[in-house]
């Protein structure tokens, strides 16, 4: 028996193998649930998804392109989504954008308008847009889970604008919780430490905060991708029944400690 037997959802963000997206959805298909991957449109991007997807061996993968800063292609995978499924579940938002030329230590004050404005719209606003389109679908009740990081509530060098708009998106997050629970629908989302992916490698002074969190964390380590998975399994599943609007820390405990 796994915990998300019989579930199906969609599971937004595989770029490749080390997308926690993919981590994710290791552990939704261990626990017995079947996942569409809505991904960035490409043919390479496609290709990189069915090779992460190969191997952790899931079986005729159902892929998807969907550029979330298009709401015409967000309408196309839920449309596509009530076709195949009819109803779902759960929907996993492991996504984020923001210009890397800002996200080095000292650029945050020149952050242009519109690279601002892009990085809450695909990072924050894809989350709202994404929900709206779940509810209709989420005909027993539902989870919903976004990916952030404790950014959002510190100023970590070179997060910069990604912060904010990981802000924007944990408090979308509790709006959301706030409006959808009475159709049974939970929001959460976990709060990652550092984890070596495409995106992360894009924040400035990156190796150094790996080295900090190792030395300084309560675990005295960093966390490992599989541990988000297990997580997001626990807030998917009838486990979290009562958990909604609430943001988990995956982080080997950083979060907690001041120094
Ligand atoms: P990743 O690069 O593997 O995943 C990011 C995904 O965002 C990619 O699949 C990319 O294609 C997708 N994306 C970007 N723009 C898009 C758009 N316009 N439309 C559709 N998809 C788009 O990196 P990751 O680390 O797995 O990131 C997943 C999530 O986890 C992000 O929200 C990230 O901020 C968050 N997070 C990451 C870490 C970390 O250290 N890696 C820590 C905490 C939180």
């Amino acid at each position: 028996m796994g915990l998300l037997d019989g579930q199906k959802g969609l599971i937004f963000g595989i770029a490749n193998d080390r997308s926690i997206a993919c981590h994710i959805a290791k552990s939704f298909i261990a626990e017995g649930a079947t996942c569409g991957f809505p991904h960035l449109p490409g043919e390479k991007n496609e290709r990189r998804v069915l090779k992460a997807l190969s191997a952790i061996e899931v079986a005729d993968p159902w892929v998807l392109p969907c550029d979330v800063s298009s709401d015409e292609d967000i309408d196309n995978v839920f449309a596509a989504t009530k076709e195949k499924f009819d109803s779902i579940d759960f929907v996993v938002h492991s996504l984020a954008f923001a210009d890397r030329t800002y996200l080095k230590h000292g650029m945050f004050a020149e952050t242009p308008r519109d690279v601002f404005s892009q990085a809450l719209d695909i990072s924050a606003y894809s989350l709202v847009a994404i929900a709206k389109r779940a509810k209709p679908l989420m005909t027993r009740g539902g989870s919903i889970l976004a990916m952030t990081y404790y950014g959002s509530q510190k100023a970590i060098p070179g997060y910069n604008v990604m912060g904010v708009a990981k802000a924007a998106l944990e408090a979308s997050t509790r709006y959301l919780a706030a409006e959808l629970g009475e159709f049974g629908i939970r929001v959460n989302s976990v709060s990652a430490g550092p984890l070596r992916t495409l995106s992360s490698m894009a924040v400035g002074g990156i190796d150094e905060i790996f080295d900090w969190v190792s030395k300084k964390a309560p675990l005295r380590r960093n966390v490992e991708a599989g541990e988000v998975g297990k997580t997001a399994v626990y807030l998917a599943s009838d486990l979290a029944s009562g958990v909604t609007g609430e943001n988990i820390f995956v982080d080997a405990g950083y979060s907690v400690v001041g120094l």
